[in-house]
């Protein structure tokens, strides 16, 4: 069932536990993803980014993702991640996200709250949540030899108390030591400043970069306070070898397509085991 992630994280967030988005910008890793939830009974969130429309329109994506979380036997919520154009936040919603996120995080702070505050107001009518970020989690395409991203700009604790009373957001991502795409060298994140910031706010946090985290980074995480975790790298690079098996064979997509959708299956109920939300959906 189509759910939004005030359904799915504030029960995560009560049992110490995390739900997974994972991006889907493909028939199969939407079919893998939405198969991993229903046999483990998890609930689960599925979506795209603005930077992943050039690979998967807006608009189309909608039309084969939307039916397939309305149909689920779980809770599915359909998430537009990291919008940073408001006209296409609003389209997502239109289109039927049960989720967005308002990524302001590179403005000023004040900038943040008003224009994340403003977008809150449109999601809640749509019946949609709103995720925002607070600090910025960088891109590891920058990265330092240390394996932290040259942009990225940790989470304020007291900033996050006020931010969250403030912008009115259902949940918030927080910058602890993760960084986008695919790790050169392995994060050190910042669990003392994650559990103080769980300790300072009560909307549910989420944990971006998390493809190529350590099962402990995971666990430890949980335990100080996510609720939801980010996850494309993963099983983005799934799809591509398991596809790469055809390299001068004579198959055809055909022969591709179970592999491609199992092979995600697969890697998707192995962060939800990590994740602990088998059997909450
Ligand atoms: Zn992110």
């Amino acid at each position: 069932m189509l759910v939004s992630l005030n359904e799915i994280l504030p029960p995560a967030q009560k049992e110490k536990y995390a739900v997974g988005l994972f991006n889907t910008v493909t028939f199969e890793m939407a079919r893998g993803v939405i198969a991993a939830a229903e046999e483990t009974k998890s609930p689960v969130i599925i979506g795209t980014a603005e930077v992943l429309l050039p690979f998967a329109p807006l608009e189309e994506l909608a039309y084969l993702i939307v039916p397939m979380a309305k149909k689920a036997s779980v809770p599915v919520a359909v998430h537009f991640d990291h919008g940073m154009t408001p006209e296409l936040i609003v389209k997502a919603m239109k289109c039927g996200f049960s989720s967005v996120m308002y990524d302001c995080s590179l403005m000023e702070y004040e900038d943040n709250i008003a224009s994340c505050r403003e977008m809150a107001k449109i999601a809640h009518i749509f019946g949609a949540s709103i995720e925002a970020e607070l600090g910025h989690v960088g891109a590891n395409e920058d990265g330092s030899a240390e394996g932290e991203a040259a942009d990225s700009i940790y989470t304020d604790p007291i900033q996050a108390k006020d931010f969250a009373q403030r912008s009115n957001v259902d949940a918030l991502a927080v910058a602890i030591g993760t960084s986008h795409g695919a790790y050169k060298s392995a994060p050190k994140l910042d669990f003392d400043r994650l559990e103080s910031i769980a300790a300072a706010t009560s909307v549910p946090l989420v944990l971006h970069g998390g493809s190529g985290l350590s099962d402990d980074d995971f666990k430890k995480s949980i335990q100080k306070g996510i609720s939801k975790v980010n996850i494309f790298t993963d099983i983005n690079n799934v799809s591509a070898q398991k596809a790469s098996r055809a390299a001068g064979t004579n198959m055809g997509m055909t022969d591709l397509i179970p592999d491609i959708v199992e092979g995600i299956k697969q890697a998707t109920i192995q962060k939800m085991e990590l994740f602990g939300c088998c059997g909450r959906g």
